[in-house]
């Protein structure tokens, strides 16, 4: 049985939640391997709707194993509220595990995040003030606190000691707000730890286990490749990787277990927050595709961007990750429209280019070359057989595998399990 990693191909919310809740079904292990509580998933299936920030989407299988991996980092209260909320539908969590080595959000990792974003004023990043971007940065930094590091409280102490105090000085003295009191986050956080105690493993022995018995593990990816700070569309970016690549070192697996990369690619774009986006939409079809599709963010309630399938950010997602298949998601939402627009290049600066800059400057002012296709205009939601989709939703198929230059293993057309195409085998 393979490794299978499920990528956010394009800048997230592509429906990952599905997918990974789709192929669950055979996994032994499912781990989350990167961001934070800024990430969140929606995930339909028999026992309702839920809305995952932390906790891995295999979680409704209860042979599955869910490790939320070191790559994560974690607020601690989000994740207790999110198990108790698991448990008060029903859904066991004792099958979950988090790694001993995810850093955790502290509340001035929280309290900074706003204060920052609200000094960058006009050139905010549009982060979700969670806390995630100071926290990855503190774990760079060298001034993070592993989860882990809960459980010995003596040793606790002396760290958020040295911490609390340059953090304090930073409060006071820069953003002259009240400082956090050692003795209150302290206590708080003992808490937090005594609730979560059972639930800290070291978790790359379970994966070894896993991969011994030759079972299926899932790497699942949170945002997506156009957020990674390397590759991404950087300052307007997350902190943390969530390519392929990241999922070894943010699960804790070499990168030679990992068999199959599966890309999961809205049929159309979306984006939250600021940042270029060479194909939005900022007319009446991008406002159609958004209230058709209910695009508002899951842990924000934010309005997504909309715009027309970038296949030139898309073949960059493919190549950067390695993608071996990809899922095409939300197929049903274009189904009203008479015309789709695919962009296939952009003219910058009066040359047309096939490539996904990394200039972010240049990225702005990159206008979308389109190329069209007729749309099919009916409902595809109740269609499970490719052949029996319109032809023209297939010849719009064929043309973004063609585009991306991966197989399309998967096509989704409707939120619910069942309302999947299986093209052709993933495993
Ligand atoms: P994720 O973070 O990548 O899992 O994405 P989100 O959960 O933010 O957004 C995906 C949303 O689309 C969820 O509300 C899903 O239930 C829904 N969804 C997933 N696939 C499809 C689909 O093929 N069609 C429709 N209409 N909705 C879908």
């Amino acid at each position: 049985m393979p490794v299978i990693a499920i990528i956010g191909a394009q800048w997230g919310d592509e429906g990952k939640g599905k997918v990974v809740d789709l192929l669950a079904e055979k996994a032994r292990v499912v781990v989350r391997f990167s961001g934070g509580d800024n990430a969140g998933h929606t995930v339909v299936n028999p026992y309702g709707e839920f809305k995952l920030h932390l906790i891995p989407s295999g979680i409704f299988y209860p042979q599955v194993v869910c490790i939320i991996g070191n790559g994560v980092v974690i607020n601690p209260k989000v994740l207790i509220d999110e198990v108790d909320q698991l448990n008060q539908r029903g859904i066991d969590t004792s099958k979950l595990f988090i790694s001993d080595r995810a850093n955790l959000i502290m509340p001035y990792h929280t309290l900074l995040d706003g204060l920052e974003e609200e000094l960058r004023g006009g050139k905010a990043l549009g982060t979700t003030r969670k806390g995630i971007g100071p926290a990855f940065a503190d774990k760079a930094a060298r001034l993070g606190i592993r989860i882990g590091e809960l459980l010995d409280k003596e040793a606790l102490l002396e760290r958020l000691r040295f911490i609390l105090e340059y953090k304090n000085v930073i409060l006071t003295k820069i953003y002259g707000v009240s400082p956090l009191s050692l003795n209150e986050v302290y206590s708080q956080y003992c808490q937090y730890g005594e609730r979560l105690a059972p639930y800290i493993r070291e978790t790359t022995t379970m994966l070894e286990e896993a991969l011994a018995k030759d079972e299926l593990v899932i790497l699942e990816g949170a945002q997506g490749t156009l957020l990674d700070p390397d590759f991404g569309t950087y300052p307007y970016t997350t902190s943390s990787s969530p390519l392929a690549g990241g999922g070894c070192v943010g699960a804790g697996l070499g990168p030679t277990a990992i068999s199959r990369i599966l890309g999961v690619f809205k049929a159309y774009c979306t984006r939250v927050g600021g940042g270029p986006m060479p194909t939005e939409l900022k007319d009446e079809i991008g406002d159609l595709i958004r209230e058709r599709a209910g695009e508002y963010g899951t842990t924000t309630g934010r309005p997504r961007r909309c715009g027309w399938f970038d296949a030139v950010a898309g073949r960059f997602s493919t190549r950067i990750n390695g993608f071996t298949g990809a899922a095409l998601t939300r197929l049903d939402i274009l189904g009203v429209l008479p015309l789709l627009k695919i962009c296939v290049g952009y003219k910058l600066d009066g040359k047309t280019i096939d490539y996904f800059p990394g200039n972010v400057a240049s990225l702005e002012r990159c206008q979308p070359i389109y190329e069209e296709l007729p749309g099919w205009q009916v409902p595809i939601s109740h269609i499970r057989q490719y052949r029996k989709l319109p032809i023209k939703a297939q010849q719009y198929v064929a043309r973004l595998e063609e585009l991306i230059s991966c197989p399309i293993n998967l096509i989704s057309v409707g939120a619910r399990r069942e309302q999947t195409i299986h093209k052709m085998p993933i495993l």
